[in-house]
C-alpha cells in the first residue's frame, strides 16, 4: 500500500464510468473483528417498519413499494420492501415467490414509463435489514449511463421534473394496483384556469391559450395531448393489457432525460 500509486482499473477508462481526470485509489482500510449493525437489528431502530404506508406510493398486505423522497438524476428511482422486517434470505416460500412476480411486474411498470429504455434491479443490504430492491431507470438513449454505474448517474445529473416525476409515481402505482393492493401515489395537481381566467380568455385577452399552464411544460401537460385517453385526464391509468402484465402506460412525448441529487444513507445505497 506505500509507494508510488497502483494502476488504476481498467473500468476508468470506460465512456460509462462518471468522472476523469487525475484519479487516485483510496487506501483500503483494515477489516473489521465484527460487522457493525444495519438500521433494523441488534435493537436499532428499522425505519422502513416506522415508516406509515402514506410514505409509499403502492402497499399490499405484505409489499410495499416507495420512490425517493424528491426526483433525482433518473427518470425513477423506486425500492421494493417487505411488509414484514424479514430480510432475503428469511422469506418464506410464498414471499420468495411473489418477490419474483412483484420484480417482474414493477420492472415493467417502469419500463414502460415513457423516456425509460431499461431498469436495472439491485439489492445491497449492508445499511437496513429490513429488505429492499432498488429499481433504478435508465434513460432511453442514454447509452453512457448504461451498467453499473447507473447509481453514481443517478446522484451525478440534475433532478428530473417534478411534475413529470410525481405523474410517473402515480402511473407506477396504478400499475400495480391493477394486480391489487392499494395506490398510494397520487398525480400532481394541474394548475387549470381558474373560471374568471377563462372569462377573460374567451373576450379574446391571453392568446396564450393555457396561459400561466405552461408550467406544465414538459408535455406531461393538458389532456389534449390525450395522455389519458378518452376521459381527458392526463393522470388515468391504463391498465395492463388483457393477455397479463400488459406494456403499454399511457404515452407521452419523451423529453428531457435530465437528471440529480438526493439524500443517501451510509455511504451511498445499502
Ligand atoms: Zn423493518
Amino acid at each position: 500500500m506505500n509507494g508510488s500509486p497502483r494502476p488504476l482499473p481498467e473500468f476508468t477508462t470506460w465512456p460509462t464510468f462518471p468522472f476523469e481526470g487525475n484519479l487516485r485509489l483510496r487506501e483500503l482500510a483494515e477489516p473489521e473483528t465484527f460487522e457493525p449493525p444495519r438500521e433494523g437489528e441488534d435493537g436499532q431502530p428499522c425505519p422502513s417498519c416506522e415508516a406509515p404506508d402514506g410514505a409509499y406510493i403502492w402497499v399490499n398486505e405484505r409489499w410495499r413499494v416507495k420512490s425517493l423522497d424528491r426526483p433525482s438524476g433518473l427518470p425513477m428511482v423506486l425500492l421494493l420492501e417487505t411488509r414484514s422486517h424479514l430480510d432475503l434470505g428469511d422469506l418464506t416460500n410464498l414471499l420468495a415467490a411473489e418477490l419474483g412476480v412483484m420484480t417482474v411486474r414493477l420492472e415493467k411498470a417502469i419500463r414502460s414509463l415513457d423516456g425509460v429504455a431499461r431498469v436495472h434491479v439491485n439489492r445491497w443490504g449492508d445499511g437496513r435489514a429490513h429488505l429492499h430492491l432498488w429499481f433504478f431507470a435508465r434513460p432511453y438513449g442514454q447509452t453512457q449511463l448504461r451498467g453499473s454505474f447507473l447509481p453514481m448517474w443517478n446522484d451525478i445529473l440534475p433532478p428530473v421534473d417534478e411534475l413529470r416525476w410525481q405523474e410517473d409515481r402515480a402511473l407506477v402505482a396504478a400499475w400495480l394496483a391493477e394486480f391489487g393492493g392499494e395506490a398510494i401515489a397520487e398525480p400532481p395537481r394541474i394548475q387549470w384556469l381558474a373560471p374568471s381566467r377563462l372569462e377573460e380568455r374567451d373576450g379574446g385577452a391571453d392568446p396564450g391559450g393555457y396561459g400561466s399552464a405552461s408550467a406544465l411544460d414538459d408535455g406531461s401537460g393538458p389532456p389534449a395531448s390525450g395522455s389519458g385517453g378518452e376521459t381527458g385526464d392526463p393522470t388515468a391509468p391504463v391498465p395492463p393489457a388483457s393477455t397479463g402484465e400488459g406494456s403499454a402506460v399511457p404515452s407521452r412525448p419523451a423529453d428531457s432525460t435530465g437528471t440529480g441529487g438526493r439524500e443517501e444513507p451510509v455511504g451511498g445505497r445499502a
